[in-house]
């Protein structure tokens, strides 16, 4: 075994120094846990008590249906974009939060499809990754199948296939930036580069990016994107999730989600319809708005930061949870799948083992927070927000107490979420 070049009191005296650690005190978190599941969802803002009960108790108790206005409910979807902008390089006006991941990509890819159908209409090929998060897939081929035109979904295999598959039959690409299940950081600029040369326009998808790594749509000249609320940018169970539009493609996206929110004028109750102008146009029906006024609880924590601090200290508590288990854990039979290279790297760490879901439930049992996904692999996410040193040390050292006793159940029953 190689020997570590750090210690327990190492990792405490780089807490002591990290500038992040007082946004720590934002979070409610339970003592005693580490929790490095902030991928898929995030803790809870200590605010979001509070907030919850002003929304509940006073402005949905007391002041009813008034509320829309007076406490800015109607406006909360662009507000809460503007707010949200800034973390994904988006202009003002360009972001919406609003419905869930899933049918953002839908409204996104049926403008980004339908643009094409006016200027080259014999591009019918939406190209992605086969190791895309399964709810993208469908949703494209959910899209194409009803559209009935000949539109179809091409799945590419490996990252160094996706440059072919962009041809001449391709009308758009649909990537999501960071991958759920290895962590690998796509090049958002490189990509939307040659998508743009070949013909083809491009949808990010931002589930596993916003607010875990830098992102910048508006000098990639990305088209469209998508992403998530309720992971790194905690904004509570089944928050709202967001889409960017950029000012250049506001007047041309439609889709056929034509609810009355995107009305130019919800309440003229007019006949036929005629789209809101900017962002507005890519919302549908009426927001929960309980779960969206959580939101801003977790937005305001960034505004107290950087991305570049949160990015330099998420790639050294990545480095030192790689470093830690390779030294520490040598002798058993885990494979690193996250790109060690900073570059491709998101905010995630995942390692494979034959038994995953078992020594990932062993560690849950332990108060050590991951998750598995399939096949085999134990995914560990990184929240620099409220991740200290000492946790990704903590961590470790009861890895590998349960993996050299082996003390995990290999028959263990599973839960529906995993
Ligand atoms: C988490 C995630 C989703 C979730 O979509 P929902 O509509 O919120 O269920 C979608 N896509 C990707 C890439 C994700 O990581």
């Amino acid at each position: 075994m190689s020997e570590l070049s750090i210690t327990r009191a190492d990792c405490l005296a780089r807490d002591a120094q990290d500038p992040l650690a007082p946004l720590r005190e934002r979070f409610d978190l339970p003592p005693d846990l580490i929790y490095l599941d902030g991928n898929s969802l995030g803790a809870r803002p200590r605010a979001a008590l509070e907030r919850a009960q002003q929304v509940v108790a006073r402005e949905w108790g007391r002041d009813l249906i008034t509320s829309w206005n007076t406490a800015g409910w109607f406006d909360m979807p662009k507000r809460l974009g503007e707010r949200l902008g800034p973390l994904i390089g988006a202009a003002p006006g360009e972001v919406a939060v609003t419905d869930t991941t899933s049918l953002n990509l839908f409204k996104a890819l049926a403008a980004a499809v339908h643009m094409q159908a006016q200027a080259q209409p014999a591009r019918r090929v939406i190209v992605t990754e086969r190791s895309n998060f399964p709810t993208d897939i469908y949703m494209a081929e959910g899209l194409t199948e009803w559209l009935e035109r000949g539109y179809r979904v091409r799945l590419v295999d490996s990252v160094d296939e996706l440059p072919a598959a962009i041809d001449a039959d391709c009308a758009v690409v649909m990537l999501t930036h960071v991958n759920y299940r290895t962590g690998y950081q796509h090049d958002m600029a490189m990509l939307t580069r040659h998508a743009h040369q070949n013909g083809a326009l491009i949808v990010w998808d931002l589930a596993h990016s916003a607010g875990a790594v830098p992102v910048d749509l508006n000098a990639a000249e990305a088209d469209f994107a998508v992403g998530c609320t309720y992971k790194y940018l905690n904004g509570g169970p089944g928050s709202p999730a967001f889409i960017w539009v950029p000012q250049r493609h506001q007047a041309t996206f439609s889709h056929p989600l034509t609810g009355w929110w995107s009305h130019a004028q919800p309440f003229a109750m007019a006949h036929g319809f005629a789209p809101a102008d900017g962002i507005g146009r890519a919302l549908c029906g009426t927001q929960p708005v309980v779960s969206l006024a959580l939101v801003e609880c977790g937005l305001e924590v960034f505004e107290e930061t950087s991305m570049e601090a949160i990015r330099a200290k998420s790639l050294a508590l990545t480095d030192l949870f790689i470093e830690l288990v390779e030294t520490t854990c040598a002798d058993h039979p885990l494979g690193l799948v996250t790109p060690r290279d900073h570059a491709r790297r998101g905010s995630q760490v995942s390692f494979t083992h034959p038994h995953g879901y078992a020594v990932m439930a062993a560690l849950i049992a332990r108060g050590v927070i991951g998750d598995y996904r399939e096949p085999e692999i134990m995914r560990f996410g990184f929240t620099p927000l409220y991740t200290r040193y000492v946790d990704v040390w903590d961590a470790v050292a009861i890895l590998k107490d349960i993996l050299d006793r082996e003390d995990y159940d290999v028959a263990a029953e599973r839960g529906a979420v995993t």
